[in-house]
């Protein structure tokens, strides 16, 4: 895209290219702008989480729902977790963060116990660099203690990158998450290394089928990937679930294919807290 604006500006001539090189300036602006006031926005409390529900492919009831990041930024507005993770994970910012999203999560959680909200497991994002800290789990172990939440409303996603790194850690790590009730997600299964023999060496809850897979399912080749993912999940009884279902064929498909559970625009887009409640309890 940037080389093809690159071509329009040149083929229209001098004014044009300065235009370019006023919005390239704009990306570079963003991108330093983003670093600089990173280290602040916990401070300043510009974080906040929405939540986007799982359904059963089934009873399309609610199953779970996944804890999405937001950055509201006083002057760029909002910044997608596209953006900032990254840069997050680079500066070591992630692990502050990821603290937050855990003790977020596990008041969420509370809240909704004591409101008697009908509950569903939460899973929320771990990046590699946090996954690595050697505090996570002790971080989690303080934060279920003082919300007095069970394990059992958690679950972690986290990507094969994230626990190939270090095999003997992670192994570690994820069966002490496990004997606190936390379940264990491989998220944008099938886009990393996939190597499989971590399925052996792990115990696992769910598979989540990336959702670049799911856009090509009308294609004979991605549908074959996600089928065979699917029987794969199932003859390891772990759970399969499909992101990034956004139509009605696509659903009908992974339903078809024997897919667990589906979560995606075409069900329902990441929503605050308030209307979760209101999904969760208009279920009654
Ligand atoms: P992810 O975990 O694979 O999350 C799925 C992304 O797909 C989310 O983008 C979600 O909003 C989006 N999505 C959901 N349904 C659909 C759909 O039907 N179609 C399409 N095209 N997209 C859909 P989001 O919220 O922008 O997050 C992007 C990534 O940022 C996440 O990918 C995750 O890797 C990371 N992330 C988000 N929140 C956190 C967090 O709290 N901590 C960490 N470490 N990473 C996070
Ligand atoms: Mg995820
Ligand atoms: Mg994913
Ligand atoms: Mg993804």
């Amino acid at each position: 895209n940037a080389d093809m604006a690159m071509y329009e500006a040149k083929r229209k001539g001098k004014n044009t290219y300065q235009f370019f090189g006023h919005k390239l300036n704009e990306r570079i602006y963003r991108r330093f702008e983003i670093e600089k006031s990173l280290r602040r926005a916990l401070e300043y409390e510009e974080f906040k989480l929405l939540f986007q529900p799982q359904i059963d492919t089934i009873t399309h009831a609610i199953t779970g729902a996944e804890a999405l990041i937001r950055w509201e930024h006083p002057t760029l507005g909002l910044v997608s977790p596209g953006e900032f993770i990254n840069v997050a994970e680079d500066s070591g910012l992630i692990v502050p963060i990821g603290k937050w999203v855990i003790r977020e999560v596990c008041a969420h959680i509370k809240d909704w116990i004591v409101a008697r909200i009908p509950l569903v497991r939460v899973s929320l994002n771990v990046s590699p660099r946090q996954f690595q800290d050697e505090n996570f789990v002790d971080y989690f172990t303080q934060v279920l203690s003082e919300t007095g939440v069970s394990g059992k409303w958690i679950g972690v996603e986290i990507t094969e990158c994230g626990i190939i790194q270090d095999v003997q850690y992670a192994q570690k790590t994820i069966t002490e998450l496990r004997k606190m009730g936390i379940a264990i997600d491989i998220d944008d299964f099938g886009t990393g290394y996939s190597s499989f023999s971590y399925l052996m060496d792990f115990p696992v809850d769910k598979i989540k089928i990336d959702q670049t897979f799911v856009k090509d399912l009308h294609l004979e080749k991605a549908a074959a990937i996600v089928k065979s993912v699917i029987s794969l999940a199932r003859n390891l009884n772990i759970l399969s679930i499909a992101e990034g279902v956004e139509t009605e064929e696509q659903s009908k498909l992974l339903t078809s294919f024997g897919c667990d559970e589906q979560q995606g625009y075409f069900f329902h887009g990441p929503v605050d807290k308030g209307a979760l409640i209101d999904l969760l309890t208009d279920e009654l």
